[in-house]
This record gives C-alpha cells, sequence and structure tokens, in this order.
C-alpha cells in the first residue's frame, strides 16, 4: 500500500536513525553487546528502544543525555536478555545524579540504591563498571539486580511461578553457600555483599557477567542457579540460544 508506506515513512526514518545512534553507542562502551551476533543485537537495540521509551528519565546535577539514557537502559536489558518479559513495569523513574550522593541519614557516599520511587545511579559509578568490564564492579547491574528483586515481588514477575521458584533457588545458594560462608577462600564479595541476600544477590549478578569463570569456580551452585533464572551463561554464549527463541 503506497500511501500508507508514505504515511509512515517519515517515522520508518526516525527510528532507523535512532537505531544507528544506539548501535554506535553501544558499540563503543558495551562490551555485552559488542560480543553478539548480528540477530543478538537487533533484540538488544529493539528491547532498549522499547525499555527507554517506557521510562522517564531524571538528570539531576547534570545535562540530559541521550547516550547516558541508553547506557543505563543497556544495563537493564542485559541482566533480562534471556527471558521473554524484560521492561521492568513496576518502574517509571530513573533517577541519573552525576557524582555518588548522600541519601536519607546515611552519611556515606552511595553509588545507587532502588526504592518505591525509582532507580536511583550515580553516573560516573555506572560508567566506571562499563569501563573495565572485568572487575566484577558494575553499578549499573548491580541496581537493575536490585529492581529484579522488585520486579518479582509488585511487578509482572510477580506472577510468573517458574522464575520465582528459580529465584528462590539462587536465593537458597546464596545462603547457604556464600553469607553462611563468610570466610570462603575466593574472597569475591565485599563485606556490604556478605552483610544480607539482597546485596548478595546484587555482587552476585556483577560477578556473574565480569567475573563468571571464577564464580563458576568457587560457587558452582550458585553460578548454574543464576544461569538457570537468568537463561544465559556468559561463558557459553547462551545469550545468542536464549534469545533466538524469541525470535521465532
Ligand atoms: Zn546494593
Amino acid at each position: 500500500m503506497p500511501f500508507l508506506d508514505s504515511l509512515f515513512a517519515p517515522f520508518r526514518k526516525k527510528r532507523e536513525l535512532l537505531i544507528q545512534s544506539y548501535a554506535k553507542t553501544l558499540d563503543s562502551y558495551f562490551p555485552y553487546y559488542k560480543r553478539l551476533q548480528p540477530e543478538g543485537r537487533k533484540v538488544f537495540i529493539e528491547r532498549i528502544l522499547h525499555f527507554r521509551k517506557s521510562k522517564s528519565f531524571h538528570f539531576l546535577e547534570m545535562e540530559k543525555s541521550a547516550d547516558i539514557e541508553v547506557l543505563v537502559s543497556a544495563a537493564a536489558v542485559q541482566l533480562t536478555f534471556g527471558l521473554p518479559e524484560y521492561n521492568y513495569g513496576f518502574f517509571e523513574d530513573i533517577y541519573i545524579i552525576k557524582g555518588a550522593y548522600t541519601y536519607g541519614a546515611s552519611t556515606t557516599p552511595w553509588a545507587g540504591h532502588v526504592n518505591h520511587q525509582g532507580i536511583h545511579v550515580a553516573w560516573d559509578h555506572v560508567l566506571k563498571g562499563y569501563v573495565l568490564e572485568t572487575d566484577g564492579y558494575n553499578v549499573g547491574l548491580h541496581e537493575m539486580a536490585h529492581a529484579f528483586e522488585y520486579e518479582l515481588v509488585f511487578g509482572d514477575y510477580a506472577f510468573d511461578h517458574i522464575l520465582k521458584s528459580r529465584f528462590y533457588a539462587v536465593s537458597i545458594a546464596i545462603r547457604d553457600h556464600v553469607i553462611d560462608q563468610p570466610w570462603h577462600l575466593a574472597e569475591l564479595y565485599s563485606p556490604q555483599g556478605l552483610s544480607n541476600n539482597h546485596e548478595c544477590w546484587a555482587e552476585s549478578v556483577e560477578l556473574f557477567f565480569e567475573k563468571p569463570a571464577k564464580l563458576k569456580e568457587y560457587y558452582p551452585g550458585l553460578f548454574s542457579t543464576i544461569a538457570e533464572l537468568l537463561q544465559q551463561d556468559p561463558l557459553q554464549g547462551k545469550m545468542e540460544e536464549a534469545t533466538a527463541s524469541y525470535l521465532s
């Protein structure tokens, strides 16, 4: 239908330009994206488009930036890339703060936090997390892991019983293999990560993506429950397979 084609052409053009600019940003700053095959990259960008559109981004003490919105969205998409549902529907607002900040009664600077009001991240810490992919430090993934837990209770995942039982298996592994073994030889976790299940889950996600071989070597049970939950295995490139199943 030529008439409809010409009617939608400007929208298609705009979308195409957006996709190109996302690809450029991700190619420069996001190693996870760079490792994907072309089909996986396409899906990754589609998901960022939807995710970004569904959220309101608020920039505090800094200028608004499309690139930063894309890169923060990319952490959310990375974490849930093996799953069909990826929109974190419970959250509408994402707050991006220039640097570490203090919150509430705490005098210790924070790199990020998640509560009912939204997802908060300090941009300089997020960026630091992306620069070195193998240091086990990634604030973007860390905060999205906290958001993931909210989704399991209040969001779309609350109705997904398979996902919830898989997360329960992760929680048991965290308690038995990490929290109850604080003097473990591996020393992969920070004192904060060992302080409770929620922080330990968030640090486990960072390690799962950034130090997968180490996590698997020292905590094989935990590694396999996370891989089962997220339907990804950073050591085996299963991301491609997982994604392919949603394309068909
Ligand atoms: Zn945390």
